[in-house]
């Protein structure tokens, strides 16, 4: 692969693990469940998916605060205010978050209250921003662009290797192609040859590429078996009622059932669903 000796294999077990807080991490055997709405749209919403997805369990919750839409007129996130329902919701549920940086000037309150920051589909090539985030000292959730190749996905994951950040994700989310009845086409070949080129975690999410809820289950356990080291997945408490991506939004209740139904799956390919006691549910809510 062209120049990206950062990410590239060395040798054909080496596998990066990154941290994302005392007892969550990604890249090893423990298959990371990463859920939650597409938008933070309250704070009761959010106490609400954090409180639910407890006994799934999830690791890590997402919730976009700036947000790329396709419309100027659609509802673009509750910016600051967004980043501080986040960071109330991590620290009563000791549960990780991870969310979209979309500029440079958005950095420093991302990773002030998030655990890792997430570069979306759009902004995989917007190299300044992946310089930016290169020399931040949190994990980088890297998006693979919508009509990227492999070779320019993990180009731009060296991108951030090579400005000083070691801790990247790659997140396979599908691809552009003639067919709308998928709102992307999710690209399972890309995990496994990721797996085989690079040493950095890959994950799959299949709730932006298939748009519709029907589909993200099935599309979720086939990730898995074929070797992706997690799953980001939107699911909402009033899914019909979520501001944006309704359409493929879960319930809370049946992203519970999806993360059970994985763990055969997992240890069919040698990995491990991780069970609801490393999750520190809520303590006290204030
Ligand atoms: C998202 O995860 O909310 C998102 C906008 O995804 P993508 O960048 O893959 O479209
Ligand atoms: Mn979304």
């Amino acid at each position: 692969m062209l120049n990206a000796k950062l990410a590239a294999q060395s040798h054909s077990d080496h596998r990066t693990i990154i941290k994302l807080s005392e007892n969550v991490s990604v890249g090893g055997q423990d298959i990371l469940i990463v859920g939650g709405p597409c938008s933070v749209e309250s704070l009761e919403q959010m106490e609400s998916v954090a409180s639910h997805l407890g006994e799934a369990p999830i690791q890590v919750l997402r919730g976009g605060v700036y947000k790329p839409r396709t419309s100027p007129y659609a509802f673009q996130g509750m910016g600051e205010e967004g980043l501080n329902i986040l960071a109330t919701v991590r620290r009563r549920h000791n549960l990780p978050v991870v969310t979209e940086v979309m500029s440079i000037a958005q950095i420093e309150a991302v990773a002030a209250s998030a655990d890792m920051l997430q570069i979306g589909s759009r902004n995989m090539q917007n190299y300044d921003l992946l310089k930016a985030v290169g020399q931040v000292s949190k994990p980088v959730l890297l998006k693979r662009g919508l009509s990227a190749t492999i070779e320019e996905f993990v180009l731009a994951a060296e991108y951030i290797l090579s400005h000083g950040n070691p801790q990247v994700v790659l997140c396979e989310r599908g691809i552009r192609s003639f067919d709308s009845y998928t709102r992307n086409v999710l690209d399972l070949g890309a995990v496994v040859a990721l797996k085989q080129l690079i040493h950095l975690p890959v994950i799959v999410d299949p709730s932006h590429a298939a748009g519709k809820r029907e589909l993200v289950a099935d599309l979720a356990r086939a990730a898995i078996a074929c070797g992706a080291d997690g799953l980001m997945i939107e699911c909402h408490p009033e899914p019909e009622e979520s501001v944006s991506d309704a359409r493929q939004a879960l319930s809370l209740e049946d992203m519970v059932k999806l993360v059970h139904s994985l763990r055969p799956v997992a240890a069919a390919v040698g990995r491990r669903v991780p069970v609801a006691k490393s999750y520190r549910p809520l303590l006290q809510c204030v």
